[in-house]
């Protein structure tokens, strides 16, 4: 085993519909990559599994062993503790209610160490560090996705508060308004959150509202409205979408805009499978709805696209190794 092999950390993303490994070196380029589905039933031990098998295929694409890796950095929903390897609470994972020690269920197995970070954060160090962010010192990254998840960098350091910090789809944006997936009422999150989309529309289909949302989305042999489906029923200019989407651009506006209200951050890095879609399209309507609420409004923050792609949640968490 060279020095040259000791450099090398792997990550992993742990999603609610798939698992993302990759190999890096010490400048972050990707020299091996796996992705496998996340199961969909079993427990968190079913789950750990898959994420050793995906990491192991990596590994071997890239010609290293595990155990020959720095170390794994692990992005995970739910409550990750970073300090006992602890993941509480991944509602979106199968069996997942409770706690499971993750990190030291996957460090026992691949025989090296293993650090756990929230997903969302770890994929905003890894734009901040390799990506769009590099130019900046400060930034909020917004994860605009199934919910909408947040990152907080302060001068050139994650902002963590006491491990809840950035949870931007829950600042409010309308006291008593919709409901969130999170139980309140009037959250970002509840407008522009892909779940709440989904709920949204499907109250508005159920009441007679005419889309081909839901034809497109069983033509596509799916049961939810994905990403994806969003994408091709907006293509097709279906009229109950341009509307759920202005919508939740509006929101996402106004939540953003109050959150560099009080941090003003140089940059705002939109991410997420929603936000690399539509990012780009929509990012000069966001900015607009921006400047209705920012309050220094002559010198508003740089709107960015998240640049890793796919692979960013897993580089980012192989970060996790490099300071
Ligand atoms: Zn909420």
């Amino acid at each position: 085993v060279s020095e040259k092999t000791g450099q090398l950390r792997g990550g992993i993303d742990l999603g609610g519909t798939k698992i993302q490994t990759v190999i890096v070196d010490s400048g972050g380029q990707v020299l091996g990559e796996a992705r496998h589905p996340t199961p969909t039933s079993g427990g968190p031990a079913d789950v750990a599994r898959s994420m050793e098998d995906a990491l192991r295929e990596a590994a071997s694409a890239a010609g290293v062993k595990p155990e020959a890796l720095q170390g794994i950095g692990v992005g995970s929903p739910g409550d990750a503790d970073g300090k006992t390897g602890v993941v509480s609470g991944a509602r979106n994972l199968p069996g997942w209610e409770g706690s499971f020690p993750l990190g030291q269920t996957l460090a026992k197995a691949l025989k090296t160490e293993v650090r756990l970070g929230n997903d969302v954060q770890v994929a905003v160090e890894g734009e901040y560090r390799l990506g769009a962010g590099k130019p900046y010192d400060s930034l909020l990254g917004v994860w605009w996705g199934t919910g909408v998840g947040g990152g907080i960098i302060l001068g050139g350091k994650p902002w963590l508060g006491r491990g809840a910090a950035g949870e931007i789809g829950h600042i409010v944006v309308k006291r008593g308004g919709a409901r969130c997936p999170c139980g309140r009422r009037g959250c970002m999150e509840a407008y522009a959150g892909r779940a709440a989309m989904e709920a949204k529309a499907r109250r508005e289909h159920a009441a007679g509202v005419d889309t081909d949302l839901f034809k497109i989305m069983r033509k596509r042999g799916k049961d939810r409205l994905t990403s994806s489906v969003w994408e091709h029923a907006l293509r097709e200019k279906d009229p109950l979408t341009e509307s759920l989407i202005r919508r939740a651009v509006r929101y996402l506006g106004t939540g953003v805009a109050s959150a560099c209200n009080l941090l003003d951050v140089e940059a705002v890095v939109i991410g997420g499978g929603l936000g690399v879609r539509f990012g780009e399209r929509y990012s000069a309507e966001i900015e607009r709805e921006m400047g209705k609420h920012i309050f220094v409004a002559d010198d508003p923050p740089k709107m960015l696209i998240a640049e890793l792609g796919d692979l960013g949640g897993a580089i980012g968490a192989s970060l996790l190794f490099s300071a």
